[in-house]
């Protein structure tokens, strides 16, 4: 079964055609550039750019994967969470895809599209991991045995801040362009990582083990920035040092969860999976640990069709239920189960 994914939960407009666990083709279209001077995305900016982008984008992803609307056998999409007016726009056009092909939709979730992003890579995942998720809205870790059934264990979450947003704030403060953490990751190329010594925020004994907290670490840029930063330290130093603190709290808590849960495999998803020097750490660590790291591609990484394929892919393949028709979009949901309804 050939099936297609459509992502609109933020500011791409993804689609990508996945058939047993392969990926076939996709197509992406960002706003990106619209939400510039706003410094973040508006959310009415985003729906009306999916509206006018989605059909092209679905023809582009058919030609990149060199198949036509007749072959698709299956239609997923995210459900939630995201922004409510873009998710709509999403679930309203499979909805009609679905209905005008006759075949099964499935509503899914976002965040296990991101961590079976992974699998268009690495083929399927081990029985048991521990996936961290770090995007520009969460920051979790957890512990999964199959992403496409109950339970998947919540081990922890960030108590303020996701990491991709102290990445986007604390580029603003440093006067980075937007999004943040694409620019930090280029400017701490030629910073020195130890210059500034940020806080390790939650790292302290009796601090939640393996909890995070980023809003903590945004103010002391912040405020470092404010009274004026040490002689001879730049913006580039000052991003390298931010960026190495908070690499090393999420690698520090990954491995922690994989020796607490006693799992050898570590997954890392979700836009900030995309940064070198997280990626590089991770790495490190895991090697040291003997823990296998499994990132998926940097293209991947960010929000794309093909996850949404992908996990579309996986409940097909485990014969789940179809959603029911009247399904609604859902701005918030926690990830329990990777089908939402
Ligand atoms: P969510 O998935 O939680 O709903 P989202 O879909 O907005 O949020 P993603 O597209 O997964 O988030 O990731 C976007 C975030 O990733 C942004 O905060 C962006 O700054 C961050 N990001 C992208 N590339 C990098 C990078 N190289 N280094 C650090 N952060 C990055
Ligand atoms: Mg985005
Ligand atoms: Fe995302």
């Amino acid at each position: 079964t050939i099936v297609m994914g459509i992502e609109t939960s933020c500011d791409e407009t993804g689609v990508g055609f996945v058939e047993n666990g392969k990926l076939l083709g996709d197509a992406l279209s960002s706003s990106m550039a619209e939400h510039v001077r706003f410094g973040g995305v508006v959310p009415e900016i985003a729906a009306r750019a999916h509206v006018s982008a989605l059909v092209p984008t679905v023809r582009q992803a058919l030609n990149n994967a060199d198949l036509s609307l007749a072959d698709v056998g299956a239609v997923a999409v995210t459900a939630g969470p995201g922004l409510a007016t873009a998710l709509h726009v999403g679930v309203a056009a499979a909805k009609a895809y679905a209905l005008a092909l006759d075949v099964p939709l499935y509503a899914v979730h976002h965040l296990a599209g991101h961590a079976a992003a992974d699998t268009l890579e690495h083929g399927p995942l081990p029985p048991r991991c521990v996936v961290l998720i770090v995007s520009g809205g969460h920051t979790s870790l957890l512990l999964v045995e199959d992403l496409v059934r109950i339970p998947i264990v919540h081990l922890s979450d960030t108590l303020d801040d996701a990491a991709g947003e102290a990445f986007d704030k604390v580029a603003r403060v440093l006067g980075l362009p937007y999004p943040g953490g694409p620019s930090i990751d280029r400017a701490a190329r030629s910073g020195d990582p130890a210059a500034v010594a940020f806080p390790r925020p939650l790292t302290g004994p009796g601090d939640d083990a393996l909890g995070f907290s980023f809003s903590g670490l945004k103010t002391a840029v912040a405020r470092y920035v404010e009274r004026g930063p040490a002689a001879g330290v730049s913006v580039e130093d000052i991003a390298a040092s931010f960026q190495e603190s908070v690499a090393d709290v999420l690698t520090l808590k990954a491995l922690r969860a994989c020796r607490a849960m006693e799992v050898d495999t570590l997954v890392i998803v979700g836009g900030v999976a995309a940064n070198s020097r997280i990626r590089a750490l991770a790495q490190q660590r895991c090697d040291e640990a003997g823990v296998e790291l499994r990132v998926p591609p940097m293209r991947l990484c960010t929000d794309n069709g093909a996850m949404i394929a992908a996990i579309g892919d996986l409940l097909v393949q485990a014969g789940a239920a179809p959603s029911p028709e009247r399904f609604p979009a859902t701005p918030t949901i926690p990830l329990t189960d990777a089908q939402l309804y």
